[in-house]
């Protein structure tokens, strides 16, 4: 039988060990060369462009010779007033991709020996870099569509005669919110967070090509979309799959993940960051057969090219305030 490739060798490309062993400078190297791709790590000035510089070599910054502002590596990026090594944030990074069903901050933080609420921005920051990849995502071909609900439990009361019904839509919580996820086949996921499931109807005009097939089940809220794509619907009271590739067998799977990461890494999760967890979840569903060490650099180079998180930066001074 053939070896899953996760257990393979070629899974696993990038370790602690060698992250520590190869010490600050290389680490250091790698950022420079992750955020100055086009110029193979020359350090390019952030404010005017200019690729000459002076190096203040002790405190690993540059000063720009046109304009002399002074910059590191990780100015204007996400990592900007970082706190953390090199070493330490790649192995974050590391740590973080290999969690295949996510990643709790409790966790993260026992890991990297940081605060906790080091590790919770830390967290979200990857997950709002990871999530960047698709914002501008277009599916074609193949494409699932579905929604799945979560958060907003309302416990049951302990005495019968005291419950209520909870399918009720005025007994459900207010923070119940529905994930709804495009998958293309052998393409990529997109997940969003709204308040109803027949949202996704707005989303799927929005981003699929308009000659892509879109398969969904029997929700009468998806027949509009069959006057504008060609559409496979399976009705799963009957089947889950008509054996000829009619099914939403795809976006369940990533429903799957995100399931158990959300109660098996989080336990519960704000109704305000699930979008973080359902982009995190994607993400890994995505890239799930490449090397670790290739999703790490692709997350860290995503990272250094992104700007200063609006949401993350500064998370616990703006809500200590
Ligand atoms: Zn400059």
């Amino acid at each position: 039988m053939a070896q899953h490739f996760l257990l393979s060798a070629e899974a696993r490309t990038l370790s602690l060990k060698a992250i520590y062993q190869g010490g600050e400078e290389k680490a250091y190297e790698a950022f420079k060369r992750l955020r100055w791709q086009e110029t193979k790590g020359e350090p390019v000035c952030p404010k005017c462009g200019c690729l000459d510089h002076y190096a203040i070599t002790t405190r690993r910054k540059f000063k720009c010779a046109a304009c002399h502002a002074q910059y590191s590596v990780t100015s204007g990026t996400m990592f900007a007033s970082r706190k953390l090594s090199f070493t330490d944030l790649l192995a974050a990074i590391c740590l973080f991709v290999n969690g295949s069903k996510g990643m709790s901050a409790v966790q993260f933080s026992r890991d990297l020996d940081v605060q906790y609420k080091t590790a919770f921005v830390l967290a979200h920051k990857l997950r709002e870099a990871l999530a960047a990849e698709t914002a501008n995502e277009i599916l074609d071909g193949e494409v699932e569509i579905d929604g799945a609900y979560f958060g907003g439990h309302v416990r049951p009361e302990n005495r019968e005669e005291d419950r209520r019904d909870r399918r009720r839509t005025e007994n459900r919580s207010d923070r119940r919110r529905v994930v709804i996820a495009l998958r293309e086949r052998k393409g990529r996921t997109l997940s969003f967070v709204r308040n109803r499931e027949a949202e996704g109807v707005e989303i799927a005009r929005a981003r699929l090509v308009a000659k892509a097939k879109l398969f969904a089940d029997e929700a009468t809220h998806w027949d509009v979309l069959e006057m504008q794509f060609e559409t496979g619907r399976i009705n799963h009271s009957e089947a889950y799959s008509d054996g000829n590739g009619k099914h939403t067998n795809f976006v369940e799977s990533y429903f799957s993940r995100l399931r158990r990461m959300v109660s098996g890494q989080h336990h519960h999760v704000s109704h305000r960051y699930l979008y973080q967890y359902a982009n995190h979840a994607a993400w890994l569903e995505d890239h799930r057969r490449r090397s670790n060490g290739a999703n790490a650099f692709a997350l860290l180079g995503g990272a250094l090219n992104h700007p200063v998180s609006r949401v993350w930066a500064g998370y616990w001074q703006r809500r200590a305030a």
